[in-house]
């Protein structure tokens, strides 16, 4: 049998053996309680594959912006206890290796823009992961100085002008009535100050968008979360593919689509 599990900032997702998804808020989850419950209850778990919304190394939890979470070695905390293989990634990393199966390329890049912007790379047929396995955070790149902060603590991320939360924060801060913050109803606002939100949202992503291109130089590109996955993002990012430098050729921007990108990733770890 195998556990699939993504551990979100807000929702905590599992499924044994492909089958159906069960939702639980993740502030309720205490992950070492849970993978002991659920290993008494289906002894017959031989693999445990986890997609993490923050950082992870060598089985090992490190950090997370948005989950409540101490420092916890959960790969040798079930290894040692029971003969079971556990791996655990980070979420857009694991949404990566999806999209790889999916897409069938080994040069490809993720946006996922939701509440946050986050993004990973495969080169070469493989996950870029750093020293830290902290590469491909694009949407924490030094961009421009805000009047609040990132959940990461900085003041001047890209993702504080391209993302749900990005744009919650500025039009609170600019006091923009409440049922509008979001990007495409922004868009329907008549109002300089709603227009200049939705300018520095499409200036970030096209920021994000030339670094990684620059610096991966990938044939695919994928977008998803509730804010990038429309065809309005794909087409801007067409159009400014043609203002590239070096007069690049050949890439494919597509909308993602999978369901569970995250979860369904874990089966690649
Ligand atoms: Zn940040």
């Amino acid at each position: 049998m195998k556990l699939q599990i993504d551990f979100g900032g807000t929702h905590f997702r599992y499924r044994i053996d492909e089958g159906t998804i069960i939702t639980k808020p993740s502030k309720e989850i205490n992950l070492p309680s849970f993978l002991d419950a659920i290993i008494s209850k289906h002894p017959d778990i031989k693999s445990i594959g986890i997609s993490f919304a923050g950082q992870v190394k060598e089985g090992v939890i490190l950090s997370s912006p948005n989950i409540h979470s101490t420092r916890f070695d959960v790969k040798r905390y079930i290894e040692s206890k029971y003969p079971i293989r556990l791996e655990i990634q980070n979420d857009l990393k694991c949404a990566a290796l999806a999209e790889q199966a999916l897409w069938k390329s080994d040069h490809l890049a993720v946006f996922y823009i939701g509440t946050g912007f986050g993004s990973a790379f495969i080169e070469s047929g493989k996950l870029i992961l750093g020293s830290r396995n902290q590469s491909g955070e694009i949407g924490h790149i030094p961009y421009q100085k805000a009047p609040f902060r990132c959940n990461c603590g900085r003041e001047d991320c890209l993702e504080l002008y391209t993302s749900g939360s990005g744009i919650e924060k500025w039009c609170e801060h600019l006091n923009i009535e409440k049922a509008y913050h979001r990007l495409d109803r922004l868009q329907t606002l008549d109002s300089p100050v709603a227009k200049k939100i939705v300018e520095n949202f499409y200036h970030g992503l096209a920021h994000a968008f030339h670094t990684a291109l620059n610096l991966f130089d990938f044939d695919t590109l994928v977008l998803g979360g509730s804010v990038g996955q429309h065809e309005e993002i794909k087409h801007f990012l067409k159009e400014e593919f043609t203002q590239c430098s070096f007069h690049k050729t050949g890439l494919k921007i597509v909308l993602s689509t999978l369901e569970e990108g995250s979860l369904e990733g874990t089966k690649y770890l």
